[in-house]
């Protein structure tokens, strides 16, 4: 079986003692499978109790959703990658649709969260996508690859960042992409990191976008998915679970 990640992104969802709760019912569902990691992506107040109730199983991890890229200072409402790390994360997203399209990041702004996290040593998501109106216009590469230059731009391609494909359209909306459609996506990604950065590092590239308990087995039979970000179908323990647990062909 080829080894596959299942992330998990609670968004604003789930407080420290829910948290506690949540992670009781996960692991009591029984051992996660040999070949598969999770990674948790708790809101920053919970990131410490997920670390600490991660802790001891393998491959299972907790991350921050979003740095700030200084390190320390006066940013009211932010936090830093080494906080992050303080907190027990390993991990974060960068670059996000929903700090995106909400809260109003730049491409330029993920580039420099991208090297605050590899310099703390966090292990950088960084999430790649389209909207719909890219996506009918036949722009979803430009914009990817806009996004992948923008990102890397400080980049010497010789730390491990991973990727998550994440069309826009397909976030929290009930309409996943096609296997095919993510596949075409995931397989320019990486044909773009090879071509782009000097030395090549074995890059995991995720899925994300409504993502569930019943698309996951057909999704994940694609070979170039490498595993899946989830949002919603993440927020209920047991359900996440089996998710993890998904057979796949
Ligand atoms: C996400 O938050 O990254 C996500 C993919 O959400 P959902 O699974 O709810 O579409």
């Amino acid at each position: 079986m080829r080894p596959l990640v299942f992330a998990a992104n609670w968004k604003m969802h789930i407080g420290p003692p829910e948290a506690r709760e949540y992670l009781r019912a996960f692991f009591a569902a029984g051992e996660i499978p040999h070949e598969r990691a999770v990674w948790f992506f708790p809101p920053a107040v919970s990131l410490e109790a997920v670390a600490q109730n991660v802790a001891g199983h393998r491959n299972v991890v907790a991350g921050a959703q979003d740095i700030y890229w200084e390190a320390k200072g006066a940013f009211t409402g932010a936090i830093s990658a080494p906080l992050a790390a303080q907190a027990g994360g390993r991990m974060t997203l960068i670059g996000h649709s929903e700090r995106r399209h909400v809260f109003g990041e730049t491409d330029e702004q993920t580039g420099k969260k991208l090297a605050a996290a590899l310099a703390a040593n966090l292990q950088p998501v960084l999430c790649v996508g389209e909207t719909l109106a890219q996506r009918e216009a036949g722009e979803t590469m430009a914009v990817v690859t806009r996004q992948l230059m923008a990102a890397f731009a400080g980049h010497s391609g010789n730390r491990h960042v991973n990727i998550a494909y994440e069309p826009v359209w397909a976030i929290g909306t009930g309409r996943n992409a096609t296997p095919k459609d993510a596949a075409e996506v995931h397989r320019a990604i990486r044909g773009w990191l090879k071509g782009m950065l000097r030395t090549v590092v074995p890059f995991v590239i995720l899925y994300g976008g409504s993502v569930n308990l019943k698309n996951a087995a057909e999704l994940l039979a694609e070979p170039e998915l490498d595993g899946v970000l989830v949002g919603g179908a993440s927020l209920d323990p047991r359900g996440w679970a089996q998710l993890v647990r998904t057979a796949v062909t």
